[in-house]
């Protein structure tokens, strides 16, 4: 027999056989909502102007590509640090790195969690980013799953997510998405994030916060309000930061992860943790896409630009969400939520038949990529959803 007969056939990412099909599709009227990348009226994925500068300015200056160490860009992470924290950076106590995406940030985050307390339950919510449930089977912790969206009312299950966090015990971990909340767009408010602030803080759980989308929301500050007022109430935190959507760098796998310890000897307790973590995963992260936006952040004038693009990507997110709500009130909670994505309440029946009669493409969760809208082909979006409702 074969070395690898005794391992099972894994099923194929669902997105993929969506772009696929989308691909082969001769009709020309056909609607991508499907993969998660932002998309300009014109349906392309650009790269940001100031990135287009950043890198020019690296391939000028860059005088080695000799190794950096598992702790990546360090410059890179700390022009970070005001972007997420603002004026409560909590300073000695912060520990971090750069890591391959958000996805590395957060299986480090979880290897340490299972390293530190290897008995510890995550909390997640349900629906969530498909990713997540996997990267925590990886590293043994327990999952606790609850609802944390309504696809009827298309918000947030408040009382159910209180009601869980009640239930976790002291050194248990709370996952939560911060902003743009992937495949839901039903984030939590300022009020809401401060009652689980302080049910964090009062049952000793460590919130893993996940910030995939920062700016994408409401704008930089405003998305990342959830860490911040987590911070208040809490002596420790974990957060995996991605800037593969927020500075287009997808592919170049850019995140960090930052923690928070109770002090400062903690932090470099954990800090060389999780180095040691890094370097038996990956040894070191690719380095571009992070020093491509250190170059940015350290230039007033690029950091400017890119806030500036951020803010129109954003603005054509909400144009799409208001036009969808205008043309038809039943989209009207779309245009309450945050971000990309948004979750139908459509069966993979109705799903099926968006595709095969409308050429409308989402995968089976009926999950859709708001940026994927234009002002062309919004009308006959919502007309296809009405028709197979
Ligand atoms: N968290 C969430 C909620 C996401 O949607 C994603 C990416 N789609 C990630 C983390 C990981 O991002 P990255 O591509 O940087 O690994």
């Amino acid at each position: 027999p074969g070395i690898f007969d005794a391992l099972a056939q894994q099923p194929a990412d669902p997105l993929l056989s969506v772009i696929g099909a989308f691909r082969s599709d001769p009709r020309p009227e056909k609607i991508d909502l499907g993969v998660g990348v932002f998309r300009t009226e014109s349906g392309d994925t650009p790269v940001f102007r100031a990135m287009k500068a950043a890198e020019r300015r690296l391939l000028e200056t860059q005088a080695t590509k000799a190794y950096l160490g598992p702790e990546g860009d360090i410059g890179f992470f700390e022009a970070l640090r005001p972007v997420l924290f603002g004026a409560a950076d909590p300073r000695e106590r912060v520990f971090g790195l750069q890591t391959p995406g958000g996805t590395g940030a957060l299986r480090l985050a979880a290897e340490l969690v299972a390293l530190a307390r290897p008995g510890a339950r995550v909390f997640v919510g349900t629906p969530t980013w498909p990713n997540h449930p996997p990267i925590l089977k990886k590293t043994g912790l327990e999952q606790v799953s609850y609802r944390h969206f309504d696809p009827e009312t298309q918000a947030v299950c408040f009382d159910e997510v209180l009601a869980a966090l009640e239930t976790a015990g002291a050194g248990d971990v709370a996952l939560l998405q911060v902003c743009c909340h992937n495949p839901t767009g039903a984030d939590f408010a300022r009020d809401q994030w401060k009652e689980i602030a302080r049910i964090l803080g009062r049952r000793g759980v460590l919130p893993l916060l996940d910030l995939a989308y920062q700016g994408l929301g409401e704008g930089l500050d405003a998305d990342a309000a959830g860490v911040r007022i987590v911070l208040e109430q809490v002596p420790a935190a974990l957060i995996a930061y991605s800037c593969d959507k927020n500075f287009g760098l997808y592919r170049e796998r850019t995140g960090a992860l930052f923690g928070v310890a109770a002090n400062g000897e903690g932090a470099r307790v954990a800090h060389s943790n999780v180095l040691a973590i890094a370097r038996a995963a990956w040894s070191m992260p690719p380095d571009h896409g992070a020093a491509a936006a250190r170059v940015i952040l350290e230039d007033p004038a690029l950091a400017a630009d890119w806030r500036a693009e951020l803010a129109s990507m954003r603005d054509r997110i909400v144009s799409m969400r208001e036009l969808l709500g205008t043309i038809d009130p039943a989209f009207a909670p779309l245009t309450r939520q945050h971000g990309m994505f948004s979750t139908l309440p459509l069966s993979p029946e109705q799903v099926l038949r968006l595709r095969e009669e409308f050429a409308v493409y989402m995968p089976n969760s009926g999950r859709i990529n708001v940026a994927g809208l234009t002002r062309a082909n919004v009308e006959p979006f919502v007309r296809a959803v009405k028709s197979v409702m």
